[in-house]
């Protein structure tokens, strides 16, 4: 393979394009919108803990594996762009705030133990040494105890893009903006994509398109459940940093990055294709913040965003060659957890697509792969993760 055209300027587009790049392909990038436009610049950037353990899942040996490649890749980007990514081990508080939560928090601390990861569990006391600032929710009865894992890490997407564009820049990849409308297809070969403004062409294609890949993936005849799932965030300033874990309550999170800001978080809305925020969820996710930290004085609102996460049906992302063609390739569906499974991801398929063997099995993660029994929900899944939601009331 000598070149390469990827469809997608996200995390997981940049992120395959540098890791190709680095092993002398020529690459192209093509991306509607970049940056800011993102999903992966919508995220948050947490990275719960990893640990491989017995009988782990396919998905969460990508993550294990993506973990570990943070690390490196970190300290690579900085070497080469001179950015900091942001990636800090920060640890994860997870709160209770009723008898039901505390015996969830029970569960799932045994559960992480089980995998090898280091959880212990905190009385409300407990909590306030870890955290003072959450005194102001201790007082209005919204913290019974917690769990804390000191393992968890965080990154800033905005960051990381940042020092992957660079770095694919300095390796030669080329990126453009241009909107792909369809694919021309001769045989077993994708010949060039039509996009808005003309044609082009190359020898190897992959789709890394987001919650937009399966539109285009229609075009080949393969049916991808990568619907956009909403999710959406509010940044405040405030005078200084107030926690220093990430605080985490149910489906809602509290991202302190040391420079003041603090992340608000988030939603998942089964509503299309809108990535505006909505003026409920804003309101809602402030309460989330004061209930928590109380009324927060010399904070500002600095901006809300909401990103729409590629959705999956069965707990796993689709990467590997697309079925029925000789020359395409398919990286997506990463859905909660793109940023986290980034690096592993484009490592994975990289080696697929230059005829290297894979650190990890790719069938689970085989485009095209049988679909998950009607009714089924598997652990992970979108169908997971929107059940759950409704089970918080959100
Ligand atoms: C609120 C929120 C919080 C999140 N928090 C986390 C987190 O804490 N940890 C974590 O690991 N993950 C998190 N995620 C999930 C993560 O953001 C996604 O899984 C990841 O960003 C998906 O990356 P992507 O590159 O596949 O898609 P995207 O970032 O959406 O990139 C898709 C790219 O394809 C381009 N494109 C689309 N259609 C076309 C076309 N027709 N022609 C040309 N280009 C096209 C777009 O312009 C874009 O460049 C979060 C997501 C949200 C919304």
């Amino acid at each position: 393979m000598n070149d390469c055209c990827i469809v997608g300027g996200g995390i997981i587009g940049l992120s395959l394009a540098r890791e190709l790049a680095g092993r002398g392909v020529k690459v192209r990038v093509l991306a509607r919108g970049r940056g800011a436009e993102t999903t992966s610049w919508a995220a948050a950037g947490i990275f719960p803990p990893s640990p491989l353990h017995a009988g782990i899942l396919p998905a969460d040996a990508l993550t294990a594996w993506s973990d570990k490649l943070h690390r490196l890749w970190s300290e690579d980007l900085q070497a080469e762009t001179g950015i900091d990514n942001g990636l800090l081990s920060s640890g994860g508080l997870y709160l209770a705030r009723s008898a039901a939560g505390l015996e969830r928090l029970r569960t799932d601390a045994t559960r992480w133990r089980g995998r090898g990861a280091a959880a212990e569990l905190l009385d409300a006391q407990a909590v306030l040494e870890c955290e003072p600032a959450l005194a102001g929710g201790a007082e209005a009865g919204e913290i019974l105890g917690g769990m804390l894992l000191r393992e968890e890490m965080q990154l800033r997407p905005s960051r990381h893009l940042d020092a992957l564009e660079r770095s694919c820049r300095n390796r030669g990849v080329v990126i453009e903006e241009a909107d792909v409308r369809r694919f021309v297809v001769r045989g077993a070969r994708v010949e060039r994509a039509v996009t808005a403004t003309g044609e082009i062409s190359a020898g190897t294609w992959v789709l890394a398109a987001g919650s937009w890949t399966g539109g285009l993936a229609r075009t080949f005849g393969l049916a991808l459940d990568t619907r956009p799932i909403r999710g959406q965030i509010v940044l405040l300033r405030l005078p200084s940093p107030l926690i220093t874990r990430i605080v985490n309550r149910d489906l809602d999170y509290l991202v302190q990055r040391p420079d003041g800001r603090l992340l608000v978080g988030s939603t998942l809305e089964d509503v299309g294709f809108d990535p505006n925020t909505t003026p409920d969820t804003v309101t809602r996710l402030l309460g989330v913040a004061r209930s928590l930290l109380g009324e927060l004085p010399g904070s500002v609102v600095e901006r809300s965003w909401a990103g729409l996460r590629p959705s999956n049906a069965d707990g796993h992302p689709s990467i590997g060659p697309i079925p029925d063609l000789d020359n395409a390739f398919l990286s997506a569906g990463h859905f909660r957890a793109g940023l986290h499974q980034s690096t592993g991801s484009a490592v994975l398929l990289a080696d697929l697509m230059t005829g290297h063997a894979p650190h990890l099995d790719p069938a689970p993660f085989a485009p095209g792969r049988a679909a998950p029994p009607v009714g089924s929900v598997p652990a992970g899944s979108t169908a997971d993760y929107l059940a759950r939601t409704a089970a918080a009331g959100e």
